[in-house]
């Protein structure tokens, strides 16, 4: 189960930022996911309450944004959404599509005490 490494990652840039910016606990983490990241959100969320436990982010609510995927058609030449990170143009059904977003992972914004 990757998430749990995810999960210790985040929490440790909190304790980094904790650290840096001198606050002392974290109401709320607004993460955002990308939809092509391979990241369930649940299994994150579960992760986060074990590994935040005795850290600045125990007890954090965790907000979970779903960003959308995206990528580049060199068949048509544009943007197209994409729901998997292979998948075909919905447009013209080519299979030369770059990602071009919905795989991120990062801590979009943070409310602490
Ligand atoms: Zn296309």
């Amino acid at each position: 189960m990757h998430e749990m490494a995810l999960t210790e990652s985040i929490v440790d840039i909190l304790s980094e930022e904790a650290r840096r910016q001198g606050f002392g606990r974290v109401r709320v983490v607004r993460l955002e996911i990308g939809a092509l990241a391979h990241v369930e959100p649940a299994a994150l969320s579960f992760c986060f309450d074990a590994v935040a436990r005795g850290t600045v982010a125990e007890g954090a609510a965790l907000d979970i944004i779903r960003a959308p995927g995206e990528g580049w058609c060199l068949d048509c030449g544009k943007t197209v959404p994409l729901t998997e990170r292979f998948g075909a143009c919905p447009d013209c059904g080519g299979r030369r599509v770059q990602m071009t977003s919905g795989d991120e992972l990062r801590i979009q914004e943070l409310e602490v005490d």
